[in-house]
């Protein structure tokens, strides 16, 4: 019998550019996913991207929770995918963790200090198990989005790609009623420029130290992406970062291919998607970010 046949990607021919969808560029999007929101997946089916062009992968926790999302998930996946093919995602990948997650998962205790190491490496594992086991030879951009992003531009994807960066975040903020008034506040603080406190700090840190944002027990003096918000600025202003969040992330999968992941250790004191952004840095890439572009994190 004949061998099974050589498979050939020509990885010099994908091309990222400021027009992925007249280009035919695919984008990938990641969702480490531990619950369910209808709102996210309406924002997903919202996007105007073309769906021929979006290949989904998520990963659920393995645990009892996992097993409810799986079959949320796995329902809203089958109506969109069994129905009219031009409605179609090009590809969807579900994974099942291998692994358990360490810290409870309600916003106030997995925000706490003392949980940010453990978490945020447990975190870190998911996204790279999910980056490592989907990114194919055909996928020229990832999208990182966050299960309970709940509200986003529908345009999200071209308007990201538009600024052609090898890795471009937008502002996260949660929307909040005060007294009957619709507010919005930051949410994700992990997107920042550094500092020379934080940077002196870090000499004196152990090994396995880490640095983390957002929390007042650790005054790093960094400027957070979260406050350079301006009333009625250019929705497409652009800042240089050091720090990343990955509530919603583009980034250009060659990124990825070179070997930019998610540390799940301590990376120059940082983890998880800070400590990406670090590693991609090391490896001659430029995070970027949008102040004035908001997408909206759920609020529990
Ligand atoms: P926070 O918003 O920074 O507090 O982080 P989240 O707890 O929302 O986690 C970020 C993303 O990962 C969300 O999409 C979660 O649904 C998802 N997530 C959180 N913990 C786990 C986990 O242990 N395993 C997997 N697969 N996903 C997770
Ligand atoms: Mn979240």
């Amino acid at each position: 019998s004949k061998p099974p046949p050589v498979k050939h990607y020509k990885l010099n021919g994908l091309t990222t550019s400021n027009d992925p969808k007249t280009n035919r560029e695919t984008v990938l999007i990641l969702t480490p996913m531990a619950k369910f929101y209808d709102q996210y997946w309406n924002n997903l089916l919202a996007l105007t991207f073309p769906r021929d062009l979006i290949e989904l992968g998520f990963i659920v926790p393995n645990s009892r929770e996992g097993n409810i999302v799986l079959g949320k998930l796995q329902k809203a996946i089958d109506k969109v995918q069994s129905g009219p093919k031009a409605h179609r995602f090009a590809g969807v990948t579900v994974l099942r963790q291998d692994f358990d997650v360490p810290v409870s998962q309600n916003e106030k205790d997995r925000h706490a200090l003392a949980a940010q190491k453990e978490r945020r490496a447990a975190m870190a594992k998911a996204r790279n198990s999910l980056v490592f086991t989907t990114l194919g030879p055909t996928i020229a951009w990832v999208m990182w989005l966050d299960a309970d992003i709940v509200e986003t531009p529908h345009t999200l994807i071209e308007d990201l790609a538009m600024h052609n960066k090898d890795i471009i975040v937008p502002n996260c903020y949660q929307r909040y009623t005060e007294n009957g008034v619709q507010k919005i506040r930051p949410y994700d603080f992990n997107s920042w420029h550094e500092s020379e406190t934080a940077l002196k700090m870090a000499e004196k840190l152990g090994p396995d130290d880490i640095i983390v944002e957002g929390y007042k027990e650790i005054a790093t003096w960094r400027s957070l992406m979260a406050y350079e918000l301006k009333d009625g600025g250019q929705i497409h202003a652009e800042t240089k970062l050091d720090g990343v969040g990955g509530t919603v992330l583009l980034v250009k999968a060659e990124v990825h291919r070179d070997g930019a992941m998610f540390p799940p250790f301590a990376f120059y004191h940082l983890i998880e998607t800070e400590g990406f952004a670090k590693m991609a840095k090391r490896l001659g890439y430029q995070p970027w970010g949008l102040p004035n572009y908001l997408v909206y994190h759920y609020n529990e």
